[in-house]
């Protein structure tokens, strides 16, 4: 499960939503209801339905043609000129109708509603940019840099890829956060929990659980376990904590790959700075080629087009 604390939150909102359409529709109904010939054929609608369905428990003919009720109610309504879908909440999710579930599964507007939550502790502070926003032509290497996107755009529409990890390595300023941004906002909109994280952040939400001692830590790492897709922004900006950093970090990746969750990783380290650093194991499974995707962007993949 996402974080107690922001699964609460989400709902708590979605609650409110829901609440608020009703209640609004509620309004508008006894407000139509003030007047007696609605008031007549509604409360003749409801006894209608009720006999019926009585008719049809002992095989019975319907005493009612609730076709004509209906007809009748709507004419009344045109003339009270009511709008007859006012007196229906408007829900903001038709699918759910803002009950957050859908045959005991998350629909897409909760996790909508979660992921504005998890974007707050994202340390991100402006919009994500998005694969419509980048225009690979700007770039001398600009046959490469569209197929990165394009592959990158790809694997987050196809939720069944066999990678589970994507290791995107290269310096400071070749764009890796920009495209990871991308991924996120297009991973976002088709619906899943992202949870955004710095390497620092996430050093320290390690940190917290191995120095908590109540039933509460897990709070701490569940947003890191959980979220369908997680980021991690600039891997090896973090210091290393004796017995808290590496294995932390071993841990998650391990738990995320064992629940077939996707995480995406960038650093500045090369290959074998990221296995001085992080030794063997975590160097094995992030680049295990059977289910990581390690790219590595160059400097000179990004030089720009010099204007003539
Ligand atoms: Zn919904």
């Amino acid at each position: 499960m996402i974080s107690k604390d922001i699964l609460n939150k989400a709902i708590y909102k979605i609650k409110q939503q829901k609440q608020h359409a009703e209640q609004i529709a509620d309004k508008n109904l006894q407000k139509a209801l003030l007047n007696t010939e609605f008031l007549n054929i509604y409360q003749l609608e409801k006894t209608a339905l009720i006999e019926n369905a009585k008719c049809e428990v002992y095989n019975q003919k319907k005493l009612y043609n609730i076709k004509d009720i209906e007809t009748k109610r709507k004419q009344i309504l045109q003339k009270l000129n009511i709008d007859e879908k006012s007196l229906l909440p408007n829900y903001k999710c038709n699918i759910c109708k803002d009950t957050g579930y859908l045959q005991g599964k998350m629909c897409t507007c909760l996790k909508a509603i979660i992921n504005e939550e998890l974007y707050k502790q994202s340390g991100l502070n402006h919009k994500l940019n998005s694969f419509e926003n980048m225009n690979c032509s700007i770039f001398e290497n600009s046959k490469k840099i569209k197929n990165l996107y394009d592959t990158m755009k790809k694997w987050c529409n196809c939720p069944s890829s066999a990678y589970l990890n994507i290791v995107l390595t290269g310096k400071t300023g070749v764009g890796k956060t920009f495209l990871m941004e991308c991924m996120a906002n297009e991973l976002i909109k088709n619906g899943n929990i992202v949870f955004w994280t710095s390497a620092f952040n996430l050093n320290q939400l390690l940190l917290k659980y191995h120095t908590t001692f109540d039933d509460n830590k897990t709070n701490y790492i569940s947003n890191l376990l959980e979220a369908e897709y997680l980021f991690v922004d600039d891997l090896g900006c973090e210091p290393t904590l004796k017995n808290v950093t590496v294995e932390g970090i071993y841990n998650v990746l391990a738990e995320r790959v064992e629940n077939n969750k996707k995480t995406i990783i960038s650093t500045n380290l090369n290959l074998k700075e990221i296995q001085d650093k992080y030794g063997e194991r975590i160097f094995s499974r992030l680049l295990n080629k059977s289910n990581s995707l390690c790219i590595n962007i160059e400097n000179k993949d990004l030089r720009l087009i010099k204007k003539s």
